[in-house]
């Protein structure tokens, strides 16, 4: 039987764990956590689709150009077809699997409007698409345990993949119950480890998703793609913990966006003024770019909707306002500002979502392809679903590995090196170089870039990674929390140097000194690594969309 490891339990991993085992397959599903404490689950407005009873006028078309015209152009055509045209089906499959879909008095099918789309085909489940989705599959996945098919590895942190003259053979993974490394060998290497919110600190998505495995596995010769490009979402409430996200739904049920002059006395709704009746509903680059350019706080404003209104269709809102804030959003507005989102950027794919290693996928929002520039509104739900699928389908139409190369001496290697510097009686705080890295990113790499802070940034990591491999490990924390600072700060430096090699402005990439697009740079940045050195060129032969 054919063994596929699946790393990372969100939407995408599960959706390919349970895709490879209808076909026959037996899965290793890995995580620390489970999939109901994925970022998955935080997803609330929705996913889109154009199916057969869609808004006068909409078509698969248009969702294909919403969709190319929203990533600038650079997203991988074929592959946003595919995408798009998968849709319809993607979303009757996740209803057959017990998805509870919103629908009307006339027991239709409800969509909501999200920014950048040019008709309502945004499918959701009240607010709380996500967490919807994510019961679904679980049941799923769960049946196919019972029956054996589906193997679950609970409190596994990915450490290292088992790669050799550019195959993957598996991966080792640091287990908190043994408190060891332990290699689990596979025919296919599926990462679904999510996005790099934690890099950034307080986001609106899970510190789970830290962009180690990206970071690891570039460092062991995955190339990288697209990784300046990163969505930072409007409208999200700061709380001491986290930044709550208010879903863009408020604005696609009529939520507006505006600050106060003359104290207190006037209102301007500055992105209708500007944009016209839809400008509350720009994309998300442009809303984030307009409200840090006010310098002022700038609220939202639903309280004039019927309050029935705010009950049925953002209830979640209602409740975490007031849960977190004290806030009456059916009386007063919500002060928002932008914070990171989502990453366009991540691991390098081709169009059956393969890596440039040999039996290594990368899928959901770890890899790069269908989102360009810049990602519209319940696309990246329909991506989950839609490259979890792809990946299985190539997988099941390869042969298995017949024997892999003996990697015993690395693993024993690897598990020397960890045991040495934890036994260590330093207290150096590794979490500290964390924090450090957050402020940095935050600082050097926000809404709007330029040279200076590119090169600052740049600067800042350098030095860290200059120390790193010199330092204690920090026992009062989990290993996983110690090793995976390389790679933390590998990727974050990555990250920074395709920012400052993008001289240009293009969607979520924004630099006040090349306010400009560039038509010369219309495709995806790549960056490999090589001991310590970053090659970066742009993929002008669209290598990475076939
Ligand atoms: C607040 C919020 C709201 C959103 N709303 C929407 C929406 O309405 N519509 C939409 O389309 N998109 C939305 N998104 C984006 C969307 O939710 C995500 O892009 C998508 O769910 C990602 O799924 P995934 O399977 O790729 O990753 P995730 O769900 O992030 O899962 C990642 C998995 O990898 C595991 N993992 C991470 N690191 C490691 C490691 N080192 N070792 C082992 N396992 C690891 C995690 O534990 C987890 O199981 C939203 C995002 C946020 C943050």
């Amino acid at each position: 039987m054919k063994e596929v490891l699946i790393i990372g339990s969100g939407i995408s991993g599960m959706m390919c764990a349970v895709r490879c085992a209808e076909k026959g397959m037996h899965v290793t599903l890995v995580s620390p956590f489970p999939s109901e404490r994925s970022q998955s689950v935080m997803a609330a407005g929705g996913i889109n689709a154009v199916k057969t009873e869609h808004e006068q006028g909409d078509s698969i078309e248009s969702h294909i150009e919403d969709t190319l015209k929203g990533g600038c152009y650079i997203n991988g055509k074929q592959a946003v077809k595919g995408l798009c045209e998968n849709a319809g089906g993607i979303i009757n499959y996740l209803e057959s699997i017990g998805t509870v879909f919103s629908i009307d008095e006339n027991g239709q099918p409800m969509r909501r409007a999200f920014g950048g789309q040019s008709h309502k085909r945004t499918y959701y489940c009240g607010s709380s698409t996500g967490k919807q989705i994510v019961s679904a599959l679980v049941m799923e996945i769960r049946r196919f345990e019972a029956a054996g098919i589906i193997t679950r590895r609970l409190g596994n942190c990915f450490h290292s993949a088992l790669i050799k003259d550019g195959k993957c053979y598996g991966a080792v993974f640091f287990d908190e119950h043994t408190y060891s490394l332990e290699a689990v060998y596979a025919d296919a290497t599926v990462v679904a480890t999510g996005g790099q919110n934690a890099l950034f600190g307080k986001t609106t998505g899970s510190t789970q998703c830290d962009g180690y495995t990206a970071g690891k596995l570039f460092m062991q010769g995955a190339v990288l793609k697209n990784l300046e490009f990163i969505q930072y979402h409007p409208t999200t409430l700061e709380t001491s913990q986290k930044r709550m996200l208010i879903s863009e739904a408020a604005r696609g049920e009529g939520g507006r966006l505006f600050y106060y002059e003359n104290n207190k006395e006037n209102r301007v709704y500055f992105m209708e003024d500007k944009y016209g009746p839809n400008g509350n509903l720009m994309t998300r680059d442009i809303v984030s770019r307009e409200i840090q350019a006010i310098g002022k706080d700038v609220f939202l404003d639903v309280s004039f909707l019927e309050k029935s209104i705010i009950d049925k269709r953002i209830p979640e809102i209602r409740d975490l306002c007031r849960k977190y804030r004290n806030i009456d959003i059916t009386k007063e507005p919500i002060p928002i500002s932008p914070s990171v989102h989502f990453f366009m950027g991540g691991l390098a794919v081709h169009l059956n979502h393969e890596t440039n290693i040999q039996n290594l996928y990368a899928i959901g929002e770890c890899a790069s392809m269908y989102h360009g520039a810049n990602r519209l509104g319940g696309n990246s739900l329909l991506a989950a679903v839609y490259s979890g699928s792809v990946a299985s389908d190539s997988i099941s139409g390869r042969n298995g590995i017949e024997k892999h190369p003996d990697f015993t001496n690395i693993i024993e290697e690897e598990k020397k090196e960890l045991y040495s510097r934890l036994e260590s009686s330093s207290q150096f705080p590794s979490m500290y170089i964390r924090d450090m890295l957050a402020e940095t990113m935050q600082k050097k790499l926000g809404i709007v870039r330029d040279e200076k802070s590119l090169s600052e940034g740049i600067e800042d990591i350098d030095y860290d990674l200059s120390v790193v491999d010199q330092i204690k490990y920090d026992s009062s924390v989990l290993p996983y929390f110690n090793y995976s600072l390389k790679g933390l700060l590998t990727i974050a430096r990555a990250t920074m140097t395709l920012a400052k090699e993008r001289k240009e402005s293009r969607g979520a990439h924004y630099r006040s000194d090349y306010s400009d697009t560039d038509d010369s740079l219309a495709c995806a940045s790549l960056i490999s690594y090589d001991n310590g050195n970053y090659k970066v060129w742009l993929d002008k032969e669209r290598e990475y969309e076939s």
